[in-house]
């Protein structure tokens, strides 16, 4: 690590401490970022770096709720409203115990990246509570959104800040967040993407970061003139993004080996087929059991709190949350001969683990690229929204497709190194870095 690196990351960190996610992601780019920015002046001497780490907004909120007991709940909410240097703040909400302003702050800092690289007009945010909806009733779920939506309304807007869902938060949370919303802002507008269809949500949006990650996946392969037929591939997750990764892997033809959840993995040889996902939807989506009754309904292998990352495999896509791929997992990864890691979803990989990849010339995509399907599709559900019109699934797939691809060719245009191997990480860093960089220039000292 360099002087003016080392420098930078001390300073983030005296400002910023004990939030180590936001640290972790900040160190990430800053190290493919500083020599960038030494060789080009204009964008050292106007400190964009030093004012991206600051959020520009931050809004910390109680949340009180009647759970179905009668009882009173405290939560906290939050939103972090990062950056507006290309468009209005745009980023998915997060409810989860672990959530608190370290891990919002690292999510809303990837979402700068991400946001500018799809080529669509959306600044970057990110919020969500310290709120489980894991075992809680729907009522409670609703009682919950609507306390969180009653504050949080007057900080959102068409045109000002548009969440989105995140873990924790899918269409069920979001139709409750919508309905609060028009019941007090007294407006049926586009202020939340990954709405209902019937209500101005956009086909597509559903499968949009797990159907985006297997496009994205295929532009890698492209460069080595292979195709995803026979591939053996190792998902962990078994949300919204592992679910529809998993559909788009299955369609291409490869072999998926693995799904998980916070209990543990699923191992089936013979591959998830169409059927069984639509067993584990249905299990994660309407009953909200355990990914362990898989194992006892199509008798496969099942590693109570294990992740699925000692399985052999070619393609690799941690698809459940951050720093759940270590070290030790790439290491056994790369032995077991992987050549490809794709995260569905935000800073899966720790910092070691990218690193050994990037050494063994393993192809690894950051979520901020790899990811970023599904606020792309948010972004064209805002533009339908705009028109007051729909498009339909295969117009917003083939724009989906259209979206990824540009993404790789951005990657391409600063990632690749002199022995031909391609850095998606830097690549995706600073071609996501000087369109914001250069629209910060345009607006001075903002
Ligand atoms: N939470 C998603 C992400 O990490 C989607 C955000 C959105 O659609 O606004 O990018």
């Amino acid at each position: 690590m360099n002087e003016s690196i080392r420098h930078f990351i001390n300073q983030v960190k005296i400002r910023n401490a004990g939030e180590s996610e936001f640290l972790q992601a900040v160190t990430e780019v800053a190290t493919s970022i500083i020599p960038f920015i030494e060789s080009e002046p204009r964008y050292r001497n106007s400190k964009v770096l030093e004012r991206i780490v600051e959020p520009e907004r931050v809004v910390i909120f109680r949340v009180p709720w009647l759970d179905d007991q009668g009882e009173i709940q405290v939560n906290r909410g939050f939103r972090v409203q990062m950056n507006s240097a290309i468009g209005p703040y745009k980023g998915g909400l997060r409810f989860h115990p672990s959530v608190n302003l370290g891990v919002l702050k690292f999510l809303a800092f990837e979402q700068i990246f991400k946001n500018s690289l799809t080529g669509l007009p959306m600044g970057a945010g990110k919020g969500g509570a310290d709120f489980d909806p894991k075992g809680k009733s729907d009522n409670e779920v609703m009682k919950f959104c609507q306390s969180f939506m009653t504050e949080l309304y007057r900080h959102v807007g068409a045109d000002i800040d548009i969440p989105a869902g995140d873990i924790g938060v899918g269409g069920r949370e979001i139709g409750y967040l919508f309905g609060q919303y028009k019941r007090i802002a007294g407006a049926f507008n586009g202020v939340l993407t990954g709405k209902g269809y019937e209500w101005g949500g956009s086909l597509i949006r559903p499968e949009a970061t797990g159907y985006g990650l297997i496009y994205f996946v295929e532009e890698i392969l492209k460069t080595r003139e292979d195709s995803l037929v026979g591939k053996k591939v190792t998902i962990s997750g078994s949300g919204n993004v592992a679910q529809f990764a998993a559909e788009k892997c299955i369609e291409k033809g490869a072999r998926v080996l693995t799904m998980s959840d916070s209990e543990g993995f699923i191992y089936d040889p013979s591959g998830i087929d169409k059927e069984k996902l639509e067993f584990i939807k249905e299990l994660k989506n309407h009953t909200r059991g355990r990914i362990k009754k898989y194992a006892t309904k199509y008798h496969c292998e099942y590693f109570a709190g294990e992740r699925p990352w000692k399985i052999k495999c070619d393609i690799a896509l941690p698809n459940a949350t951050q720093n759940e791929l270590e070290l030790s997992d790439a290491r056994t990864l790369i032995k077991n001969g992987v050549f490809c890691v794709a995260e569905g979803a935000n800073m899966p990989c720790t910092p070691e683990a990218v690193a050994a990849f990037n050494k063994a010339k393993v192809y690894y995509a950051p979520g901020k690229a790899a990811n970023a399907g599904g606020v792309a599709v948010s972004g064209l559900e805002m533009s339908q929204n705009s028109q007051r019109y729909s498009w339909t699934r295969t117009e917003v797939d083939n724009k989906l497709k259209d979206i990824m691809c540009e993404i790789h060719q951005r990657c391409l245009k600063y990632g690749k190194e002199t022995d031909g191997h391609i850095n998606y990480e830097r690549g995706a860093n600073i071609s996501g870095f000087v369109k914001i960089a250069d629209s910060m220039l345009a607006q001075g000292v903002v």
